[in-house]
């Protein structure tokens, strides 16, 4: 469990000059968090530092599957499927409240179509081995229109139904952090790195900020990892301005829609659009995610928005397949990611095309940089790193454990069909809270099931600072219905600042400030 007070123990350990950590993660994503969980568990003391909230970058911004992924296997990079369909399995496994089985249809307009991704898909269901969670199938036309009655049914000639999973991005974040602190790591939101300690031209460890009160501190640290996404080049030109750039960010969009958008709880998987991309459309808390899209960015930013250009053409690719058309006006949220691409060493690849497999750096200061990857294998990329940072500093050679690490919230058989599902084993507490304090019960919104208890475990548990921090990674309110997480916020503020002890100056701060962000998931 994370504690109220854990920031400001936190604080006053980075204060202490003698503080050293072992091995010091700068970012708290998916890589970040993989990254500290693997140091922490190994026994290695650790501190990850996030400069805002955990997974604000593109952490909580994936289109939620934990897949092989179908596009891999079709550009022929077998390893890479084969890594990420283990991952699954072990995701899977680990975190079961989080992570659920999804059946995607593909739907087929050709004949050769529906043979050709049987045989392709099996070979995927072949690679997962004893991980495989369902084995493909052929459709005729009728099972695809029973699979997914709002698509268009002409020239349909059949299709094909394979198995991924579906899981929360930001909840699984936040659930790796609380086991990060179970495991004796320590892990801290709000705190920036602002520059690297070098002594004799070694990393020794960083300098940082916290960003509520201004204080900075000096951290010394055996080992730094650098797992800041598309931040990184900031991050390594800390300790060489002239460093080549490694990243290539690409944005990525998703329009939340109502789950009537495909009229099941099949997911809809168009392998090859207009363009050549893939296109997914799939069920998550009572919503549909349709993204998504793949283009070159030339800045790196916390905050990205989607292009006009990438709204119209997944509403435009939506129109050719769904019998009653989606619009602007359905559109209950939009989402925006930007991925951390490792760049491509041979000139003009387009983002598309650049793999999705990480990359180790280690530079000639001992910084470690960790880029690329995806939330799927996020576990192996953290074993990789932290073995990298293991031979470089020579920590004891202690072996990985987190194949088999039960993950914060793992529950067997969750019951889905619950709108609180996501906290597994927390659940329970939580009801506890309601039955013993009954205003807790309190419904701040009836259509994303959210109560008052909510708000405050996030506060309490859940190391939330902000209004923005609670609604949009905690309880995914601003995801799900920005117009919605809107209207809820003054109430959940008061919340919040009763429990973290703020007046009322800071309610109407951050009520303001989370209503021109959440403007920004509304299509006008
Ligand atoms: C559109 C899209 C869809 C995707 N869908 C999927 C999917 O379905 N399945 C899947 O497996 N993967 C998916 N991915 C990939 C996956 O989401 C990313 O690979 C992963 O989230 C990247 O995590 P990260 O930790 O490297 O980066 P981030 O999540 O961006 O984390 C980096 C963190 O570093 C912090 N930081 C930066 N500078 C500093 C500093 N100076 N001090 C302290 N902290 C700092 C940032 O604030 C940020 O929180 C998708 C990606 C995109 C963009």
């Amino acid at each position: 469990m994370i504690k109220k007070n854990i920031r400001q123990n936190i604080l006053t350990q980075l204060a202490d000059s003698k503080t050293e950590f072992d091995i010091l993660v700068i970012g708290g994503g998916a890589s970040g968090m993989g990254a500290s969980l693997e140091a922490a568990s190994r026994g290695y003391k650790t501190l990850l530092l996030e400069q805002s909230d955990f997974s604000k970058g593109t952490s909580s911004r994936s289109t939620k599957l934990v897949h092989g992924g179908v596009r891999y296997l079709a550009q022929g990079n077998l390893s890479l499927v084969l890594e990420a369909l283990r991952e699954r399995g072990l995701l899977k496994q680990n975190a079961p409240h989080l992570v659920k089985d999804q059946s995607f249809v593909i739907p087929c307009y050709h004949w050769w179509c529906v043979p050709f991704f049987t045989i392709g898909l099996t070979l995927y269901d072949l690679l997962a081995g004893k991980r495989s969670i369902g084995r493909s199938v052929p459709l005729s036309k009728r099972g695809v229109q029973k699979a997914l009655p709002a698509i268009k049914n002409s020239k349909l000639r059949g299709g094909v139904r394979y198995y991924d999973c579906q899981f929360d991005d930001a909840r699984l974040n936040i659930n790796l952090c609380q086991t990060l602190f179970e495991k004796g790591g320590l892990a801290i939101n709000y705190v920036e790195v602002t520059g690297l300690i070098l002594k004799k031209g070694m990393v020794r460890g960083v300098k940082a900020i916290d960003k509520e009160t201004d204080r900075e501190f000096v951290i010394g640290a055996k080992s730094v990892i650098n797992a800041t996404g598309v931040f990184v080049d900031q991050i390594l030109k800390m300790e060489d301005p002239k460093a080549r750039d490694v990243i290539k960010p690409s944005q990525g969009i998703h329009l939340v829609m109502d789950q009537d958008f495909l009229k099941g709880q099949e997911a809809l998987m168009i392998p090859k659009t207009s363009d050549g991309r893939v296109l997914f459309a799939v069920p998550w808390h009572n919503r549909v995610v349709v993204g998504t899209t793949d283009v070159e960015k030339q800045v790196a930013e916390l905050e990205p928005h989607a292009e006009e250009t990438e709204v119209n053409y997944i509403l435009e690719t939506a129109k050719l397949y769904m019998i009653e058309p989606p619009n602007r006006g359905d559109v209950l949220s939009v989402f925006t990611g930007l991925r951390p691409l490792a760049a491509p060493t041979a000139e003009g690849k387009k983002t598309k095309e650049i793999s999705r497999g990480h990359k180790i750096l280690v530079s000639k200061g001992g910084l470690i940089t960790l880029t690329g990857g995806k939330w799927t294998t996020y576990r192996k990329m953290g074993e990789d790193v932290v073995n990298a940072a293991v031979s470089r500093a020579g920590h004891p050679k202690n072996k990985s454990v987190t194949k088999n690490l039960k993950i914060h919230g793992h529950q067997e058989n969750t019951d889905l069909s619950d709108p609180l599902y996501w906290y597994g084993s927390d659940r329970m507490i939580i009801d506890d809270m309601i039955e013993k304090d009954p205003e807790m019960g309190e419904i701040l919104s009836e259509k994303l099931h959210i109560y008052k208890a909510q708000v405050v475990w996030a506060a309490r548990e859940e190391m939330a600072r902000t209004l923005e921090d609670c609604l949009s990674r905690r309880i995914r309110a601003l995801q799900l219905d920005a117009r919605e997480s809107i209207r809820i916020a003054p109430r959940a503020a008061e919340i919040m600042a009763l429990e973290l002890g703020y007046n009322k100056g800071w309610i109407d701060r951050q009520v303001q400030e989370f209503t021109h962000l959440a403007s920004g998931y509304l299509l006008n």
